[in-house]
C-alpha cells in the first residue's frame, strides 16, 4: 500500500500541499508537486526517505519549484506529462495521459484534465484508493482557468467524477477556509456540508489538513462537482 506524508509548503502564502508518498513493500517513494525544498528535505531526512521520483500535476512554478533541488539532493527522477517537457524543470521521464506509472506494487493512472493548465494530470492510485489532483480540484473549489476554458474545466471534472466514491483526493493547496461561504451559499440545505464545514474548521484549528476527503463526499458538497449540466456549472462563474 501507499503512504501518504501531507507536507505544506508555502504556509501563510500559497498554502501548497507537496505530498511523500512510500510504497511500503518495496520501500520506492515519490514526492508529488516539490512545492518549497526546505520543509520537503525536513520530512524526508527526518524518515531517512530518499524519494526515487518526483511527480509533477502541471507546470506552474509553485508545484515545481523546488524539483531541482530535490532531484540534486536525492537524484530523483522528474515524471510529468511529455506534453509539459519544456515546461517542467528537471523533466527526466515522460509519461502520456492514459498510460499508468508504477511505484513498487502501486500503480498511478494519469488521466488529462487539461484546463488550469493544458497539460495538467490526475495521478489516480486505484488500488490505493488514492487521486492526487493538483490545482484542479480543491475542497469546496476548483483551480483558477489559467490556460483553458469553462468547458475544458467541466470536462475535466466530470472524469474525476466518473472516479469511484470510496476514494480520497489530495489536492495542491489548502483553500478550504475560503471556500466554505461560497459552498454555503450555493447549497444551503445540505446537511452533509454542514458537517463538511465543521470537520474542516476542526481541522485548520488544529493546522492540520482538511484532506484526505473522500471523493463521493466532495462530489456532494463541492457546488462545482455538484453542478450537473454544463448550464449549470457555467452560472458559477
Ligand atoms: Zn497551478
Amino acid at each position: 500500500m501507499l503512504k501518504v506524508y501531507t507536507i505544506l509548503c508555502r504556509a501563510g502564502k500559497m498554502d501548497n500541499y507537496s505530498y511523500l508518498l512510500v510504497n511500503e513493500k518495496s520501500g520506492k517513494s515519490a514526492v508529488v508537486d516539490p512545492s518549497e525544498a526546505a520543509p520537503i528535505i525536513k520530512k524526508c531526512d527526518e524518515l531517512g526517505i530518499k524519494p526515487d521520483y518526483i511527480f509533477n500535476t502541471h507546470h506552474h512554478f509553485d508545484h515545481t519549484d523546488a524539483n531541482l533541488e530535490i532531484k540534486s539532493l536525492y537524484g530523483s527522477k522528474v515524471v510529468a506529462n511529455i506534453n509539459d517537457a519544456a515546461r517542467i524543470p528537471g523533466f527526466d521521464i515522460g509519461i502520456h495521459p492514459g498510460e499508468t506509472f508504477t511505484l513498487g506494487d502501486s500503480t498511478a493512472e494519469i488521466i488529462d484534465v487539461s484546463a488550469h493548465t493544458q497539460g495538467h494530470i490526475l495521478w489516480y492510485f486505484p488500488k490505493d484508493k488514492i487521486v492526487f489532483t493538483g490545482d484542479t480540484l480543491f475542497n469546496l473549489c476548483i483551480g483558477g482557468l489559467f490556460e483553458g476554458s469553462i468547458e475544458e474545466m467541466y470536462s475535466a471534472l466530470q472524469k474525476i467524477k466518473q472516479l469511484p466514491d470510496d476514494i480520497v483526493f489530495y489536492p495542491g493547496h489548502e483553500y478550504t477556509l475560503h471556500s466554505i461561504p461560497m459552498a454555503l451559499h450555493l447549497l444551503p440545505n445540505s446537511e452533509k456540508l454542514l458537517q463538511y464545514v465543521q470537520k474542516a474548521r476542526q481541522n485548520l484549528a488544529r493546522n492540520l489538513p482538511v484532506s484526505p476527503i473522500p471523493l463521493g463526499l466532495e462530489k456532494e458538497c463541492n457546488p462545482y462537482l455538484a453542478a450537473n449540466s454544463p448550464e449549470e456549472f457555467q452560472e458559477l462563474f
